[in-house]
């Protein structure tokens, strides 16, 4: 490694970016038998954290193996549920596609997966298969029979065909699960809060004025300090990015109900459309999670509140609402001097697709990757701050595409969305390759990596929002239908699969 890594790292922050950041660092440049690195993580006892945020990608699974965590040891303490995928019921009016998913992919859905793509191109030129992804992927059969995602070992030991997936969890407890293990690494943790952030002349950061009086400084400092990006923003006045043009959403209320104690657990999200934005319903062990997404510009926070109570029923009548302002964008620069921005101090998509996390870890690994190579080099700066960016702007073209897709006719919300021409000339030139009937494939490679999500997720959301012509010939000869792919992943799933909460039981006793 030629980049030593920093004598003493400061993270500004105790919420979920915070704690990954130092449980990662500690595990590859700190702890007490690798002291090369002190870490120390500030929070304040004043400000909270964000507290929401509670699904996740598959790219969680490969944190905890990181870490060396294993499921039994997080997930009962996190109050954890397996994510088979997203559902999207409301967003497209078109017969057939009310409701699509987006799944996580299992290597025992190449023959009906398969089938669904070859179903998705004859439909959008022309002909009548049938092309939503609920009926052919096992991630949703998984969801429809409240299954966990996991096959149990095999009893010969032989090795398991791949099942992907993500997580659902309680903010809160992973943000205090997180924290006891960086601090069985060594992490050092400190609650005060930053009242002031004195610069060097290079414009480092030299250090911070505690409330409590002391200063602290670092070589090296971590901006976890939610949206406000109190070092990255405030002290270094880095410029923010909105995507607010092509985002409308800016404001969130989150709202839990009770879960049946005895009842099966969804192993799905769903991110139900309403007037002004979406709904989000995240099962829990021990409670829903549930929130609207919205935009302040078409509707006020009580009229969304009402919408939201309207949709949950009784089931809400007694919980208290919390509402949230979102600011949606990214910093230009995520690595600045000798700051680095992270979670929703560096920017936020919002959370349709669940990626917070994902950027933070992604984030982190390019960064400790790039400064072992060259340690503070201002190429290595500029060459993270390109790959970050990409993330980025990958991620919101596909979050974009969601809206930009609907058929809605029921507010000016959705007119609205359907109808701007902020896209980038990227996702412009996707969907006209995908109407024009033309060469999908080579269209999705053209755009390499800078895509982020892989050509089956693309497949996923312009079929399932039922993107086809409106006038269908009938089919040449037949294909799959969705019924027939419907009861073969279903029929998988029941003699394979455990049930959800049998499973989440299992790994409470392991
Ligand atoms: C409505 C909504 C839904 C979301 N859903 C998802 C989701 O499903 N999946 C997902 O991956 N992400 C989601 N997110 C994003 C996710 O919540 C965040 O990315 C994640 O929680 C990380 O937040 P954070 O640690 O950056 O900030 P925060 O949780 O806000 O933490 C900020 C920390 O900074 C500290 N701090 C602030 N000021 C000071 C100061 N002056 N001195 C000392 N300390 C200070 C605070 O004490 C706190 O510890 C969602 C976000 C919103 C708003």
């Amino acid at each position: 490694m030629s980049g030593q890594p920093p004598a003493h790292i400061v993270i500004v922050g105790g919420g979920t970016a915070g704690w990954m950041a130092a449980n990662l660092l500690a595990r590859r440049w700190g702890g007490p038998q690798r002291p090369r690195c002190k870490i120390s993580v500030l929070e304040s006892a004043e400000i909270g954290i964000i507290g929401v945020g509670e699904g996740s990608t598959p790219f969680l699974r490969q944190f905890f193996q990181l870490l060396g965590v294993a499921e039994h040891e997080w997930m009962p303490a996190c109050n954890a549920t397996y994510k088979s995928g997203i559902r999207f019921p409301d967003w497209s009016t078109v017969p057939g596609y009310e409701s699509y998913v987006h799944p996580f992919f299992n290597e025992q859905d190449r023959v009906t997966g398969t089938e669904f793509f070859l179903n998705a191109c004859l439909r959008r030129r022309g002909a009548a298969a049938d092309a939503n992804p609920q009926d052919f992927f096992i991630a949703a059969a998984l969801a429809r029979a409240c299954k966990a995602p996991v096959l149990p070992p095999d009893p010969q030991g032989r090795p398991q065909l791949q099942t992907d997936y993500a997580y659902h969890f309680d903010a809160a407890l992973l943000g205090q699960f997180l924290r006891r293990h960086a601090l069985s690494l060594g992490v050092v943790h400190k609650v005060d809060t930053v009242l002031g952030v004195q610069l060097a002349e290079n414009g480092d950061i030299a250090s911070l004025q505690l409330q409590g009086g002391a200063q602290l400084a670092g070589d090296f400092f971590i901006d976890c300090s939610g949206f406000k990006g109190l070092l990255i923003n405030e002290a270094l006045g880095e410029p923010f990015i909105s995507y607010k043009d092509n985002l409308f959403n800016d404001r969130a209320i989150a709202l839990p109900t009770a879960l049946n104690p005895a009842a099966d657990i969804p192993s799905e999200t769903v991110s139900r459309a309403l007037r002004h934005g979406w709904a989000w319903q995240i099962p829990l062990s021990s409670r829903y999670g549930n929130g609207y997404v919205y935009a302040s510009d078409f509707v006020s926070d009580e009229e969304a509140e009402l919408e939201l109570r309207r949709l949950l029923g009784p089931a809400a009548e007694h919980s208290e609402a919390r509402r949230l302002k979102m600011r949606v964008g990214r910093v230009e620069r995520h690595w600045r001097n000798n700051c680095l921005a992270l979670g929703l101090s560096q920017g936020f998509i919002e959370p349709l697709e669940a990626t917070a996390l994902m950027l933070i870890q992604l984030s982190l690994f390019n960064f400790m990757e790039l400064f072992e190579r060259a340690g503070f080099g201002r190429q290595q700066q500029g060459l993270f701050n390109q790959r970050i960016n990409k993330m980025f702007e990958g991620v919101r073209d596909y979050v974009v595409a969601h809206y930009h897709l609907n058929t809605r006719r029921d507010s000016d919300y959705w007119r609205a969305n359907r109808a701007h021409h902020h896209i980038s000339n990227r996702l412009a030139s996707i969907l006209e390759v995908w109407d024009g009937g033309g060469d999908f494939e080579a269209e999705l490679s053209r755009h390499g990596d800078a895509l982020m999500y892989l050509r089956p997720s693309w497949y996923c959301l312009l079929a399932g929002m039922g993107r086809f012509p409106a006038e269908l010939r009938p089919l040449d000869r037949p294909r799959l239908s969705g019924a027939q792919a419907r009861a073969a992943t279903e029929a998988l799933v029941r003699e394979q699969f455990p049930s959800h909460r049998q499973q989440l039981v299992a790994l409470a006793e392991a």
